[in-house]
């Protein structure tokens, strides 16, 4: 199942009324002044990146208040490049814009954070490609109508799409960034980011200082940047990647409004072409490079998570499992767990019946030495045997073998008296010599066994374990007595 969340839209405040004005006349200003060629042709167009940007992240509340302010700082920003009724043409004509890009990003449900190649792509198609060109439709025509400019009516279209597009392209996404702060993984600083960075620097100083910078007659042109900044775009994120567009688009920009002509020695309208279209490739590449590797990123870093939590899930069922299985998984015969479980019952049955109860405990003798001598695997092939050698003396179906820890072993015989427990210990005892493991370190050159035998018809006032701190005492004598035998316990 999907869960839809709903994401809390911010209302409009105060200060939104104040920062949109601001930036939109400022960045007029700034367009106007920095990154207009000598011929006139703006070359970026920011201001419509802030409507934009404010629309998209109040979903359009306050629609009417905002346009008005943007029409009013639409003329202040114009002033006195343009005359007040031409301006607030101009400014229809870029409220159109905006308004277009934000309903077609709103109809097809682009992600305002930009999160996805997909968002990236559509944003391109909804803002720059088709929101701009109506904005250099309706703005064209405005020029046409009041300056009595000899320019043809689809190049003043073609200058002013292009403008507004770059300037779209190269600020929302930077805006965004800013106004929808995400936690991405960042890769922490390599040596080989500072060695990127000082070459790029390097670049950018030859392009930025001097036009028409020559290495061996080769144009130094701001194509070179274009690795620099996918190298950025896909260490770090969207924002820093957004900065880094911005940083070289407006320097292009402002070196172009200067009359340098840092494409080579072409016409201006050629230079200017050359610097749109090169604007264009850096910000889609990199920006699609940046949220593609967010992508990845997040995608790699989610699958991990999970990798963890299923191995956790997958080891706490493993102990579950451990806990809840009768079986010991070296030996395969009961384990210590099912050795309990069954001493319980067959107590309180023999209570119930008062017929007598027998355990046996076996023990290994000097199976550290087994082990030592022969190796571990060894030791455990051995204890495999010796269960084996254990379960083909027991004989009644009554009787449970188990394995009670490292290399000890215990019979519960019920409904059978000391004699025939004792005799069960040395069938065992029997067997082993019949076996004949070799055991280089025993004195008896083949692998023996001790056994306590305790054997009681058991009370409501005792307790199991009384049976069992019996035999082991008889053991621990066995032991004592030179092992290879059985001794059974002395009430
Ligand atoms: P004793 O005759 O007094 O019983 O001497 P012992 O060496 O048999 O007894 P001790 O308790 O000193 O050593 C038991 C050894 O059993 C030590 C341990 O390495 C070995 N052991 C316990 N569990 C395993 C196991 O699962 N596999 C193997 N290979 N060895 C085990
Ligand atoms: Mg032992
Ligand atoms: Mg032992």
């Amino acid at each position: 199942m999907q869960m839809k969340s709903f994401e809390q839209v911010p209302r409009p405040g105060l200060l939104s009324y104040i920062l949109l004005p601001l930036a939109f006349c400022l960045s007029a200003k700034v367009s106007l002044a920095l990154a207009t060629s000598q011929e006139g042709v703006t070359i970026l167009w920011l201001p419509n990146a802030f409507t934009l940007a404010t629309l998209l992240y109040y979903r359009g509340q306050r629609y009417w208040l905002f346009m008005l302010l943007v029409m009013l700082s639409e003329i202040a920003g114009d002033f006195p490049r343009f005359p007040w009724h031409e301006s607030i043409i101009l400014g229809v004509a870029n409220i159109i814009e905006v308004t277009i890009a934000y309903l077609i990003m709103r109809e097809s449900g682009v992600s305002r954070k930009l999160n996805d190649l997909r968002d990236v792509v559509q944003f391109s198609v909804a803002g720059p490609l088709i929101g701009s060109l109506f904005g250099g439709l309706i703005g064209a025509a405005i020029i046409k109508y009041f300056d009595a400019t000899t320019d043809n009516y689809l190049s003043i279209v073609q200058v002013w799409w292009f403008g507004d597009a770059l300037g779209l392209m190269i600020l929302t996404p930077m805006l965004l960034a800013f106004l929808y702060p995400k936690k991405q993984i960042i890769q922490p600083f390599q040596r080989v980011d500072l060695i990127v960075f000082i070459i790029s620097a390097g670049l950018a100083g030859l392009i930025f200082s001097a036009s028409n910078a020559k290495v061996w007659g080769v144009f130094i042109t701001p194509t070179l940047l274009l690795p620099s900044m996918l190298y950025l775009a896909a260490r770090t994120n969207l924002k820093w990647t957004a900065i880094g567009i911005c940083i070289v688009s407006f320097s292009i920009a402002l070196l172009i409004s200067h009359g340098e002509k840092p494409f080579g020695d072409l016409p201006m309208a050629l230079t200017i072409l050359h610097e749109q279209e090169f604007i264009f490739t850096l910000s889609i590449a990199s920006m699609g490079l940046a949220t593609l590797m967010a992508h990845i990123r997040d995608h790699k870093h989610n699958l991990e998570i999970r990798v963890a939590e299923r191995t956790e899930a997958l080891k706490a069922v493993n102990r579950q499992l451990e806990e809840l299985s009768a079986t010991d998984s070296l030996t395969g015969i009961a384990n210590r767990r099912r050795f309990d479980e069954q001493l319980q019952s067959e107590w309180s049955r023999a209570i119930r019946s008062s017929q007598p109860l027998s355990l046996a405990i076996i023990d290994i003798d000097w199976f550290k030495n087994y082990n030592d001598h022969y190796g571990h695997q060894e030791g455990d092939e051995c204890l495999r045997r010796v269960a084996g050698i254990l379960s083909s003396v027991i004989s009644r179906g009554s009787d449970l073998l188990a394995r009670y820890g490292g290399e000890e072993f215990v019979i519960i015989a019920p409904n059978t008296d000391a004699t025939q427990a004792y005799a069960i210990g040395q069938k065992i005892c029997d067997a082993f010599q019949v076996a004949g493991l070799l055991h280089a370190l025993s004195s008896y050159g083949y692998v023996t066994v001790s056994i306590g035998v305790a054997s009681m018809i058991p009370e409501n006032t005792l307790k199991p374990s009384t049976l069992v701190k019996a035999a082991d005492e008889a053991l621990y004598m066995a032991k004592g007595q030179g092992r290879n035998q059985v001794v059974a316990a002395e009430y």
